[in-house]
């Protein structure tokens, strides 16, 4: 086995919005899990900051009750339930004004890294990095990890930078997507550069087509009001499938370190043709039975925000032109399902008959549920009456396949430790969050100046009938989602 392992340095984790959703639900379960499975090194803290008036008793409770709920096992061992505990605080800082700090700064330690974990609304990073750098907390080894959405459109994600970079250099700034964190993803850069078979085939000569579909069977969820503001290309798109578009289309890095690999995802970024709108779609879901509509989660009912957007989208490079990369997300669909297909072309002379309804050779990248890859290949089918082919899965699903038991290791956990291990390679660089916002505000403009109204689609469907036509018109179909 080969492993790149960085050890986990002694830390004070100071985390902004601790008593936030986010906070209570992802990162202090995740921290709670790296902790049962001894991967905290004993001098690590956690210290929560927030408004609300409570002492470090208090919070503990707090973070208790929370993972009482949302990690089973915590409940179940009090002795490694009150272990984690012990190494919790709390200050009490308002980020907007100028009390609270000194005590913060009395609390954290010289010796140890200092991560500071940014869970609270992104028009407050700016105040909170420049109090951290003015009132001497923030070292020249300290970290700031902040949570998406990182800027609406280019000109904010630049104000955002401009104002992390006054406090913290480029390599102390750790810009989260959760979907780097995700095992699968991760494995995408093993399977492609860990292994030879791959390459030769790997570009637009023998690719007919790639994939992306992130689909979510979930609607707005009591985010309404947010999200109608945001859509599904701000949401989703310009991050998440953006990211998973430039781990498939990325060149190999010359090395596996953070500035190589993001070096050539910015290159994929400014290689990305500019998108017409005849390759868009954009949807809204409409009532069906029980399900709300759109407009009713969203509590608007002139809304024009998409939550589903399909997308043909073609990148201007010698390895990839000619093959389009479909993308694919929304909510209320059937099924949650995330998975890349890298379609392959068909042979160049088939010598058997036409076989109905084939689909021909991929490579499918399942990112949820049952993280794994399967590889769809024709064979002849068994028993007698002639030669006739059918297409089966070989399927790994890496559970079965690692003899993995349990839950795997959350996105969250896996990105919070690399910041303590000072690794940036899954964390998205200043520039390439811009490039990504400087590829997607002219399509968000282009739509907004053509005022088109979404297309419907049923909630619980696999969306509009107008994306099922972007990949007829190409005599190309997309996978169903299950
Ligand atoms: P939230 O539930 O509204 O929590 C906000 C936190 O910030 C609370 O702890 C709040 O505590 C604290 N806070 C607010 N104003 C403050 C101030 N002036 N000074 C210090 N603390 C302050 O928000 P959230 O859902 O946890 O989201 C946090 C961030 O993560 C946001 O940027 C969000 O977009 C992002 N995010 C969230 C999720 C998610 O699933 N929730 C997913 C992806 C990204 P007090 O009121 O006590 O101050």
């Amino acid at each position: 086995m080969v492993s790149r392992v960085i050890p986990v340095a002694p830390f004070d984790l100071v985390i902004f919005g601790a008593t936030g959703d986010l906070a209570r639900r992802k990162i202090l379960p995740g921290l709670f899990h790296r902790f049962a499975v001894g991967q905290m090194p004993d001098a690590a803290r956690i210290i929560g900051v927030a408004r609300t008036d409570m002492d470090e008793s208090a919070f503990r409770a707090d973070v208790q009750a929370g993972l009482s709920e949302f990690v089973p096992q915590a409940a179940g061992n009090s002795e490694m339930l009150s272990r984690f505990l012990d190494r919790i605080g709390y200050v009490r800082v308002d980020a907007t004004g100028d009390e609270g700090w000194s005590a913060l700064r009395d609390v954290l330690r010289a010796d140890v890294v200092r991560a500071f974990y940014l869970s609270v609304a992104p028009s407050l990073f700016g105040a909170i990095a420049a109090r951290l750098h003015d009132h001497g907390i923030a070292t020249a080894e300290s970290r700031i990890v902040v949570e998406k959405p990182f800027g609406h459109d280019l000109d904010s994600a630049r104000a955002l930078n401009v104002d992390l970079r006054q406090s913290f250099d480029e390599h102390q700034i750790y810009r989260i997507d959760h979907y780097l964190g995700k095992e699968t993803v991760q494995n995408l850069m093993a399977l492609r550069f860990a292994n030879s078979l791959w390459e030769p085939l790997w570009n637009a000569t023998h690719v007919d087509h790639v994939q992306i579909t992130v689909a979510e069977s979930l609607g707005v969820e009591g985010r309404g009001e947010y999200y109608d503001r945001v859509g599904a290309m701000r949401d989703m798109v310009q991050n998440h499938l953006m990211q998973l578009l430039c781990l498939i289309a990325m060149e190999p890095p010359s090395r596996f370190t953070p500035n190589a690999v993001r070096d050539e995802k910015v290159k994929v970024i400014g290689s990305l043709e500019a998108t017409a709108l005849g390759d868009i779609v954009r949807g809204q879901y409409r009532a069906r039975g029980d399900e709300k509509s759109y407009r009713d989660d969203a509590g608007n009912r002139a809304s024009r925000t998409e939550s589903f957007v399909a997308m043909k989208v073609n990148i201007g490079n010698w390895r990839w032109a000619g093959t389009p990369f479909y993308l694919r997300t929304g909510k209320k669909m059937r099924a949650r399902s995330s998975e890349i297909a890298v379609v392959f072309r068909d042979p160049p002379h088939m010598i058997f008959p036409r076989m109905e309804g084939r689909r021909g050779n991929a490579l499918i990248i399942r990112l949820q549920p049952n993280e794994g890859i399967t590889l769809r290949n024709t064979i002849k089918e068994p028993g007698p009456g002639g030669f006739r082919l059918a297409e089966v899965n070989l399927d790994m699903t890496f559970a079965d396949a690692l003899d993995q038991q349990g839950d795997p290791q959350d996105a969250y956990e896996r990105l919070i430790m690399d910041v303590f291990r000072g690794d940036q390679t899954l964390f998205m660089r200043g520039d390439e969050v811009e490039a990504a916002w400087a590829w997607a505000d002219p399509i968000i403009a282009q739509w907004e100046e053509a005022g088109l109204t979404p297309s419907g689609y049923d909630a619980g469907s696999s969306g509009p009938e107008d994306a099922l036509m972007l990949m007829h018109r190409d005599a190309r179909r997309w996978r169903e989602i299950e």
